[in-house]
């Protein structure tokens, strides 16, 4: 009986994904990859967010064990959740109970839908949440995942402008992280060229740019910056190279003027940004459009509500706030069959607008693009910020190199204080431009920051994701 149910929910589940995808393989406008999705009028999208609802909870309770308890605890069944106006009773699932899972039941946790016999079927492929806060959360998914996947990563990169007769060069490291892979394969499925990018230094990377002549290149918005000053001291312009589009990920950028406009100028290339969370993946997550960077205009970036339900909360009580106001984002995944989630808090502060894009996307955006997590604020003194707070206003200093640091200790009074160490090369000026970038922190931030100002090349490149704040408070020893 057990079993009957199992595998009842999920046939109607893989049923409801499957009617529920279109234009899989090819793109149907110039405009959009699926124009009938992608400006759906949004009663239509709430009607395929509730058809998948209904399906998923049933199969979550039935199939996973992680979402069994938690119905059980909280003494609710799938017939509680029918529809998005019933989300809200299901307390938001945040990476600290994850977390919990994965300790108590490794190394997998027990969050999938997926148990060994069926995995043998589908055969996996393994990805890891970057780990920087605590355990990492690891994920399998399957390759009936993977079709679902490539089909929303194209429909993103389509709308960035990323098509057939483009050449990409993925710069980073292929570890088991979904970026790199999320978009390699939806490359694959768009029929875009490839030069795989892994195992090879800047300098190796600069060459290949330089030789063959790629028009896209995909990394951290931290690690473009790397390789574009790494072909200037090679001798090379990176603004007169192939590369007209920069496509970032891994770090928030597009939401940052200065970091944007820094990798626009040095690359004479657009940015466009593809932004996710491997918790909710695979998936697509926030992604730029044609009027996603137009001046005098507000970032945006959208996300895709037919595969995705978006949400968010306020930051203390975890309760919906009303559209057009701040709150952190909170993501029901509905396009795997092995990883979906109900209310995960992802966490990104942003504020949503659900009004029609000049692009004609229906999908909901988020205003402002995104500039950091919950779990990045620094509390210094009872002064909140976040990291990208002082990057925007580092990065607006003329001539300052591009990585810089934030160190955080506690001083021999016993009192939290913060510096902000970046480079620049007119030695002469250290003492005006720390003294400028100090005064700009505190009118931004409102707190009182030491800045020293180093000679260029003292501070570690960044390789893959940057490292900004070191934080050695007795307080978090
Ligand atoms: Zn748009």
């Amino acid at each position: 009986m057990a079993q009957q149910k199992r595998d009842s929910t999920r046939q109607v589940w893989l049923e409801t994904l499957e009617k529920h995808s279109r234009d899989m393989d090819d793109p149907v406008s110039a405009d959009y990859w699926s124009p009938a999705l992608d400006t759906a009028p949004r009663d239509e999208l709430i009607a395929i967010q509730n058809d998948k609802l209904k399906a998923l909870t049933p199969f979550l309770y039935e199939n996973s064990d992680f979402y069994r308890r938690r119905f059980d605890r909280l003494g609710m069944t799938p017939h509680d959740i029918q529809s998005v106006d019933d989300l809200s009773k299901w307390p938001v699932v945040d990476k600290k109970e994850m977390m919990e899972d994965t300790i108590a039941h490794p190394p997998y946790g027990t969050f999938t839908t997926i148990d060994e016999e069926i995995w043998k079927d589908r055969g996996w492929m393994m990805f890891s949440s970057s780990g920087s806060t605590g355990v990492p959360r690891v994920f399998r998914y399957s390759h009936t995942d993977r079709k679902y996947w490539e089909w929303a990563n194209a429909r993103s990169l389509f709308a960035m402008g990323i098509q057939r007769g483009d050449v990409v060069f993925p710069m980073g490291g292929f570890g088991p992280h979904v970026f790199l892979w999320g978009i390699q394969y939806a490359f694959a499925r768009m029929k875009i060229a490839v030069i795989p990018g892994g195992g090879m230094d800047a300098v190796a990377r600069t060459r290949i740019i330089d030789r063959f002549k790629p028009t896209v290149i995909a990394s951290t918005p931290s690690y473009a910056l790397h390789v574009g000053r790494t072909m200037q001291n090679e001798g090379m312009a990176p603004e007169k190279s192939s590369i007209k589009t920069v496509l970032v990920g891994g770090e928030p950028c597009t939401g940052i003027d200065s970091t944007r406009e820094r990798l626009e100028d040095l690359w004479g290339a657009r940015v466009v940004e593809f932004y996710g969370c491997t918790e909710v993946a695979p998936h697509t997550g926030g992604y730029s459009c044609p009027e996603s960077t137009r001046p005098d205009k507000p970032v945006t970036a959208h996300l895709m509500e037919d595969i995705q339900i978006w949400e968010l909360v306020d930051a203390e009580d975890n309760q919906p706030v009303p559209i057009g106001e701040r709150g952190l984002t909170v993501c029901t995944s509905l396009n795997s069959e092995s990883s979906p989630q109900l209310r995960f808090l992802v966490g990104d502060y942003t504020v949503f607008d659900d009004s029609t894009c000049g692009c004609g996307r229906t999908h909901v955006r988020a205003v402002g693009a995104f500039t950091g997590r919950a779990d990045d604020i620094v509390n210094v003194r009872g002064i909140k910020l976040l990291p990208s707070d002082i990057e925007q206003l580092v990065r607006s200093v003329d001539g300052v190199s591009d990585e810089f640091e934030i160190v955080l200790s506690t001083n021999s009074e016993g009192m939290d204080i913060m510096e902000v160490n970046i480079e620049h090369h007119d030695v002469d000026a250290a003492g005006e431009i720390a003294s400028n970038l100090a005064a700009e922190i505190r009118s931004c931030c409102e707190i009182r920051a030491g800045v020293n100002v180093l000679k260029p090349n003292t501070l570690p490149k960044t390789e893959f994701k940057a490292k900004r704040l070191r934080d050695e408070r007795s307080s978090h020893e």
